[in-house]
């Protein structure tokens, strides 16, 4: 089956990721660094295709959440610098090494754990340090944090390459952000001061990529703009030529029906037509990613316009008004966002963010890659 035949799609616009790539790599300084943030399956467009595409324009690392994203990456064939953001077991350590991998390092106990392993297989495993400096999250924190820094890059077996933290408001308070990035500094510099030096320093994600260029330091670490979404109002048009959404999905009509005045529409009867309609069925539901909670305020967008959803969002299927737009049949596609139609309509709607609509997109839903 053609994927252009399937229920619904998502079409994942490589040429997009391009363009996105290109326009956030033009405000870095010469040699500075760039890790694409593949983690969630590269934000729900698919973690191979992408982390290929990244490799092939030179992206000098990649991210991602856990062990298991980067052993996907590893044995579809990338060969680029991945690390890994979450924790891993010490147990596990034996993979990393064997993989490959880079692996955030933030306690110590888990810093012995590798050594060792480390040790017993006659390797180096690659640790970037992460420090919390106002996240609340993971990373060395407190009082004690260089001293325990400084005897974990002393074990045997661990090359300490990078040192990195994370900004919990990059897109929001300035202050909050440059007091993190003092901080940031500040242990930087304490441990220099110890003999213990980092060639990849690095606490960007997109927003601050977009807002701080001061933050950049020797490496930045995009996720969401490099799939064409600002993290934020504040950050829109900060990269220059605009970036461009890189997924787009579409559905196809699987019937459409004239109901009349009165007729109920969906699960609990929510929606009762205010007048004779053309209903088109859409086979798209929330096991789909289409959160429920888009029931009764979502659109659509045919060629004709755009069609206002009519009831609750069932699980594979959902009903729009088309009385208004002539000429729509079964088989006809409707974009439910991308390109065209804005996930963060939706992502607004639903009082969220467009991350969790993107990496909401079901595995049933094939990606089809351009
Ligand atoms: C997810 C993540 C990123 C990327 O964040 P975006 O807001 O998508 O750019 C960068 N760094 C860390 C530690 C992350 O967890």
């Amino acid at each position: 089956m053609e994927i252009t035949q399937a229920r619904t799609w998502a079409e994942v616009d490589l040429a997009a990721l391009e363009h996105n790539y290109r326009a956030l790599r033009s405000n870095l300084e010469p040699g500075c660094k760039f890790v694409g943030v593949v983690k969630a399956n590269a934000y729900g467009h698919g973690a191979l295709p992408v982390a290929k595409k990244l490799e092939t324009l030179g992206a000098e690392y990649l991210a991602v959440a856990c062990l298991a994203e980067a052993i996907e990456l590893r044995e579809g064939g990338i060969r680029t610098p991945i690390l890994i953001l979450g924790g891993t077991p010490g147990e596990l350590a034996g993979e990393l090494i064997r993989y490959d991998l880079t692996q955030a390092l933030f306690d110590l106990s888990t810093a012995r754990a590798y050594s060792q392993a480390a040790v017993a297989a006659g390797r180096e495993l690659k640790v970037h340090i992460k420090a919390d400096t106002g996240m609340g999250r993971l990373g060395f924190v407190g009082p004690g944090r260089v001293e325990d820094i400084l005897t974990a890059c002393a074990l045997p077996g661990l090359e300490a390459e990078g040192l990195f933290t994370h900004f919990s408001d990059a897109d929001g308070s300035e202050a909050y952000t440059m007091a993190q990035f003092t901080d940031f500094l500040d242990l930087r510099d304490a441990l220099a001061a110890r003999g213990r030096r980092f060639s990849l320093c690095h606490c960007a994600a997109s927003a601050a990529t977009l807002r701080f260029p001061c933050t950049h330091l020797d490496m930045v670490r995009p996720g969401i703009a490099l799939y064409g979404h600002y993290p934020d109002e504040s950050t829109v048009g900060l990269d220059g030529p605009g970036l461009i959404p890189v997924m787009t999905v579409r559905t196809r009509v699987a019937a459409v029906r004239t109901l009349p005045a009165g007729a109920c529409i969906s699960y609990g009867r929510t929606k009762v037509l205010g007048r004779e309609s053309r209903v088109a069925v859409l086979p798209i539901g929330y096991a789909d990613g289409l959160h429920r909670g888009l029931s009764s305020r979502m659109e659509v967008l045919f060629p004709q316009g755009r069609a206002p959803i009519l009831g609750r969002v069932c699980m594979d299927l959902c009903m729009v008004d088309v009385t208004d737009l002539p000429g729509v049949e079964a088989g006809d596609v409707a974009e439910v966002f991308g390109q065209a139609l804005p996930v963060e309509e939706k992502s607004d709607a639903l009082g969220t963010i467009s991350y969790e609509l993107l990496t909401s997109v079901a595995p049933r839903v094939p990606r089809l890659y351009l």
